[in-house]
């Protein structure tokens, strides 16, 4: 075999049997850190010192910013955060407040646009007893949701399968996002 030519699937060991392979390596950095290693900073505190890219991050307002889970339910899954490192949201100014709900309306319409899903979604958790998992930085979830994303997987596996890389959802979603 010569470089850059594909290896006949029928030479390789194994024996195919009725399922398919969902081969997802990029979640690999995180099941390799451990959740200890990702909250020793606040991950809501350290993304918009990134670039958009390397942040996940789909748009930037004046208090508060939106961007990607890194722990999708489903793709697209967005957050909206406050840049300020507050817990809860009564803690949030009325401008926080106000900036918060208007990036929710603007998420759900740009992913109506760009990933058609059916219905969404919205919540924040708030504390570890309410299922925060990051409880110390607010954060509003922002979930689309298909007719068809339910499924057998995460009950049998704990897994949840993602058909599009956060990469390519996070171009797709900051491109369609209306600039002010
Ligand atoms: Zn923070």
């Amino acid at each position: 075999m010569t470089d850059g030519e594909l290896e006949d699937a029928a030479r390789l060991a194994g024996v195919p049997d009725e399922f398919q392979r969902l081969w997802t390596p990029h979640r690999m950095a995180y099941i390799a850190a451990g959740p200890e290693v990702l909250r020793e900073q606040c991950p809501f505190c350290a993304a918009p010192e990134k670039s958009d890219a390397d942040g996940l991050i789909v748009a930037r307002g004046r208090t508060a910013y939106v961007l990607l889970n890194l722990f999708p339910y489903n793709s697209g899954h967005l957050l909206v955060c406050p840049y300020r490192h507050i817990a809860t949201y009564d803690q949030a100014s009325p401008e926080e407040v106000a900036e918060i709900g208007e990036l929710t309306q603007i998420g759900m319409r740009v992913l109506r646009e760009v990933a058609g899903c059916d219905g969404f979604n919205l919540g924040m958790n708030q504390g570890a007893v309410a299922g925060a998992g990051v409880d110390a930085h607010l954060h509003q979830h922002i979930v689309p949701r298909w007719a068809t994303d339910a499924n057998f997987f995460p009950i049998i596996a704990k897994t949840k399968a993602l058909p599009q890389l956060l990469g390519e959802v996070r171009e797709s979603v900051a491109s369609a996002w209306p600039r002010a």
